[in-house]
């Protein structure tokens, strides 16, 4: 079958599971649930697998793995099925009735694009043989991306990865930054690893006009907040993106009344391992050091370190491939470049398994020039996205499983 052909096939099946994504968007939208209890949600995608007669298993408690076609080959196509603990201010007529709860991630989107292309790849392979794929297509609908140790990580463990093992791996997110249907992609960095700190810093409470009697932990927390500027400002390479943000800092509860204790919280976002774990040991090592000056008269700092997502860094070769394949399905005018971002996301542990690429579907509104951001109460999307990013999923896949 020529490209032509196939990508003619593809945009019209994909326009013709719009309407079920809809349907299953919109009810996921109104249902969502929290990281690692996505039950409800599990059940109504085990529910439509079953429908379409695609067979699959649960991993991880709520997340699901099917597979269609059949063959020596594998490719995996993914999507992260959990929301939010925010309360949802959208206005849409089809809100969330869970009280603080939404899908303000797109997540609703990803797990409806991703059934979309089940149906079209399971229709394919009904209309023209199971082996007219070209090998097995592992679909991984996971849990948890939203709360460490994120989903991934736990499908990964419990063999998501493994009987067959993929080849690569495709997964998209939705971006209210790009105009809708819209495709951009990125090799190498894309995303960041997220790291999160929180500072216990001990001084010795007293009279606040008699502080030579006392440790003053906001003193010190102060100069702790300062010097850490200098750790992305001196100590990394200018040429590495990186950030360290302390963004609480809660002590004291009185004007006369130096505190005991000082708390501070904060996250350091990294684009490669080697940097980010010299950045954690000087930052504990610095602490550790706090006070240490006999001008403070004593006092200590601790850290606690909860590590989070690896850096989401995209194989060349799966990128170039995936570009192209997209290129080729919706034309070059809608396929940019993405610039990285700071952000964090778990389908950087399929990537430090085998080689897989990660782009962002524009979802914006034509009409608009702004729309909120992920993470945003006000949170909306064009659900017109919806076929492109099923048929771009279909595509990357099939076209893979091709060469
Ligand atoms: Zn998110
Ligand atoms: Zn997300």
């Amino acid at each position: 079958m020529s490209n032509a052909t196939l990508n003619h096939d593809l945009l019209r099946a994909a326009h013709a599971v719009h309407e079920p994504m809809r349907q299953m968007r919109r009810t996921l939208h109104r249902n969502p649930e929290l990281s690692f209890h996505e039950y409800e949600t599990s059940k109504r995608i085990q529910a439509r697998l079953a429908e379409l007669q695609i067979p699959f298993q649960v991993m991880a408690n709520t997340g699901v793995v099917a597979h269609i076609g059949t063959g020596d080959r594998c490719v995996a196509l993914r999507a992260d099925i959990d929301a939010l603990p925010i309360q949802e201010e959208s206005g849409v007529e089809y809100s969330s009735t869970k009280q603080g709860v939404m899908h303000a991630c797109g997540h609703d989107a990803h797990t409806a694009m991703l059934l979309g292309a089940a149906q079209m790849l399971k229709e394919r392979e009904i209309s023209e043989g199971a082996s007219s794929l070209g090998g097995v297509i592992k679909l991984i609908f996971q849990p948890g991306e939203e709360m460490s140790p994120g989903g991934a990580s736990i499908m990964i463990r419990e063999g998501v990865l493994q009987n067959p093992r993929p080849e690569a791996i495709f997964g998209q997110h939705v971006n209210p930054d790009a105009t809708c249907g819209t495709a951009a992609f990125v090799s190498g960095m894309m995303l960041a690893a997220t790291d999160e700190l929180y500072w216990t810093i001990h001084g010795k409470s007293g009279h606040a006009a008699q502080p030579h009697n006392a440790t003053d932990p906001i003193l010190l927390a102060a100069h702790l907040i300062t010097q850490l500027q200098t750790l992305v400002s001196r100590r990394l390479n200018p040429f590495a993106p990186g950030v360290l943000s302390i963004c609480t800092v809660h002590g004291g509860h009185a004007t006369n009344v130096i505190p005991d204790t000082v708390e501070l919280s904060g996250t350091l976002r990294s684009m490669n391992q080697a940097w980010r774990e010299e950045a954690l040991r000087v930052i504990r090592e610095h602490t550790e050091l706090l006070g240490a000056s006999p001008l403070f008269g004593g006092g200590r700092g601790e850290l606690r370190i909860e590590r989070g997502y690896p850096p989401l860094v995209n194989n060349a070769e799966t990128t170039r491939f995936a570009r192209q394949a997209a290129e080729n399905l919706i034309g070059t005018a809608l396929v940019e470049d993405f610039e990285p971002k700071m952000w964090g996301e778990d389908f950087a542990y399929y990537t430090q398994e085998i080689p897989g690429t990660f782009w962002m579907l524009g979802i914006r509104p034509p009409h608009l020039d702004f729309t909120p951001g992920l993470h945003n109460s006000k949170f909306i999307l064009d659900e017109n996205a919806l076929p492109i990013g099923a048929a771009l999923l279909a595509n990357a896949a099939l076209k893979r499983l091709a060469e």
